[in-house]
């Protein structure tokens, strides 16, 4: 069979880029099943390129790839696994350039942001790099046992999956620790944003892994990823995306009780004091909810605001909404792009009209569009509703959207009972001079993260994930480690 080349222009530049099919050992091949699916520029709602849907031959084949990988790459010395991860992430930023280009195309943020993506990749594979030679494990003696000592071994093969908002930061965060630890990978990136993770598999191979230390594979997750998943030499999964495919996923796996990492959804309160600085927040506001087009798990996805500065904050809210520029992301004015696809603007704003049907909340502010957002791509103006009662459906589902929903809180623990009263727990946010508040607050938030006087920061040394509904397992730090290793004690008596 051939291998398919592709060529596509974007509809705004004469760049052209050109993607080969799925990687498996170390080069692009093509699918066994021949076919072929679109990836759309989100912006314009047109073809950018194609992606080979894999069939059940090519998970298998991935896989076994995968375990022939496996054992020459777990027995690298770490420092040697060091180089290759350090090599990949200076070959990224020098092509950092072509790379966000890519990523803007293909899932639509602003070209800035898609540079903060991939230079956030390069970041993610130099830490797990310069941590590479600490793994060890821990040893005790005692009269009657003897030596004992605790060996940290690469588990095997791992299944990554991953969704579409941020694909190249979150491909990082799997292969990164999984290949430090000396795994060997099988990733299924989201279908409609599966290119930029080509590209970035291409250069980790040509950086120095042993063919098939990673490989990726695309096609619908609920036949593709799936059929990874289950895989029986897959030693253990780490799924990011809904909690509906989490669950599903969860269910489908637990008969082989392989070791499972669940990074869901969130619907991250931002709890603004009234001592905190009005500017700053507001600030915050906008950054944590219209970044990325309001398509991250840890979003600022519900604005709580104290009574006494409520009337103020909105106000305030309004006008800084008034400088985000929808549009397609690859034009400099652009501050915000469009939903990553059709299915997802039809949800958000479906919620918004809910909300508003229901009378649950106002829509005091709704953005124009500009002369950049074309109108057949997948785009919404960003949107304040005001007043929102805490029982609306937009206050309880996650919103991956440019949507803010605020309603007003009277007092500390109001604000704490607002900020739990949702099945997700991934973020949070405190915002005040007060550290006293900030010491009442924190603890009694149910989150994997707080923050404070910020939101959405995201640095590689720190655990991420969540409790509750929005998942269990770490990404990034050294806890990430924790799910592709395992620990065998040997105890020796002389
Ligand atoms: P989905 O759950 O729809 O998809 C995520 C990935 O799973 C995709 O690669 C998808 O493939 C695949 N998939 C779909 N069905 C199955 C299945 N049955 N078995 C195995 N794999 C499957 O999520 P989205 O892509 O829509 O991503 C958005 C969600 O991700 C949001 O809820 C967001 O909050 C969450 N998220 C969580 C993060 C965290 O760290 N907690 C970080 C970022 C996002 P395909 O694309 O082909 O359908």
């Amino acid at each position: 069979m051939q291998h398919s080349v592709c060529l596509a222009r974007h509809k705004s530049s004469s760049e052209y880029f050109c993607i080969m099919d799925m990687r498996i050992g170390g080069t692009f091949l093509p699918s066994e099943s021949g076919t072929f699916f679109s990836v759309l520029n989100p912006a314009y709602n047109m073809v950018c390129d194609t992606a080979p849907v894999s069939s059940y031959a090519d998970v298998h084949h991935a896989v076994e790839v995968a375990d022939g990988a496996f054992s020459i790459w777990s027995e690298e010395e770490p420092i040697s696994r060091a180089k290759v991860l350090f090599r990949a992430a200076q070959r990224v930023r020098d092509d950092s350039t072509s790379l966000s280009s890519l990523l803007t195309q293909e899932q639509g943020k602003p070209l800035r942001e898609s540079i903060n993506e991939i230079q956030g990749f390069a970041r993610v594979l130099e830490y797990y790099a310069s941590i590479c030679s600490s793994i060890h494990g821990d040893y005790s003696y005692s009269k009657a046992y003897g030596h004992s000592f605790v060996v940290k071994q690469p588990i095997g093969v791992c299944a990554a999956i991953i969704p579409w908002n941020v694909p190249a930061l979150i491909m990082g965060w799997k292969v990164g620790s999984a290949l430090a630890a000396g795994c060997s990978v099988v990733l299924k990136p989201a279908s409609t944003a599966p290119l930029t993770c080509l590209r970035l598999g291409e250069i980790l191979d040509d950086s120095g892994l042993p063919p098939g230390a990673l490989n990726i594979i695309t096609g619908p997750g609920a036949v593709v990823g799936e059929a990874l998943a289950a895989h029986p030499d897959i030693a253990a999964v780490s799924f990011t995306g809904e909690i509906e495919t989490g669950k599903h996923l969860a269910q489908k796996i637990s008969p082989s009780l392989k070791r499972l990492t669940l990074e869901l959804g969130g619907s991250d309160p931002m709890i603004v004091c009234a001592d905190a600085s009005i500017q700053k927040a507001v600030a915050g506001a906008v950054a944590g909810r219209f970044f990325n087009c309001g398509q991250i798990c840890v979003s600022t996805k519900r604005l709580l605001v104290d009574a006494s500065i409520y009337d103020r904050f909105i106000d305030e809210l309004m006008q800084a909404m008034k400088h985000i520029v929808p549009g397609d992301g690859m034009h400099p004015k652009t501050t915000m792009g469009p939903l990553n696809n059709h299915a997802q603007k039809e949800a958000v704003s479906k919620q918004v009209q809910d909300t508003i049907d229901a009378e649950q909340g106002t829509l005091s502010y709704q953005g124009t569009m500009s002369e950049h957002a074309d109108p057949n791509g997948f785009f919404l103006p960003p949107m304040l509703l005001t007043d929102v009662s805490p029982d609306a459906s937009i206050m309880q589902q996650e919103v991956f959207g440019p949507v803010l929903p605020i309603c007003p809180f009277t007092s500390v623990d109001e604000a704490i009972d607002l900020a739990n009263s949702t099945r997700y727990g991934l973020g949070a946010s405190i915002w005040t001079n007060n550290m006293e508040t900030v010491h009442n607050i924190a603890p009694a938030i149910r989150s994997g993260i707080v923050w404070v006087n910020q939101h959405l920061k995201i640095p590689p040394e720190v655990p991420f994930g969540g409790v509750k509904e929005s998942g269990f397992g770490r990404e990034n730090g050294y806890q990430a480690l924790d799910h592709y290793l395992v620990e065998k004690s040997v105890l020796i008596k002389l």
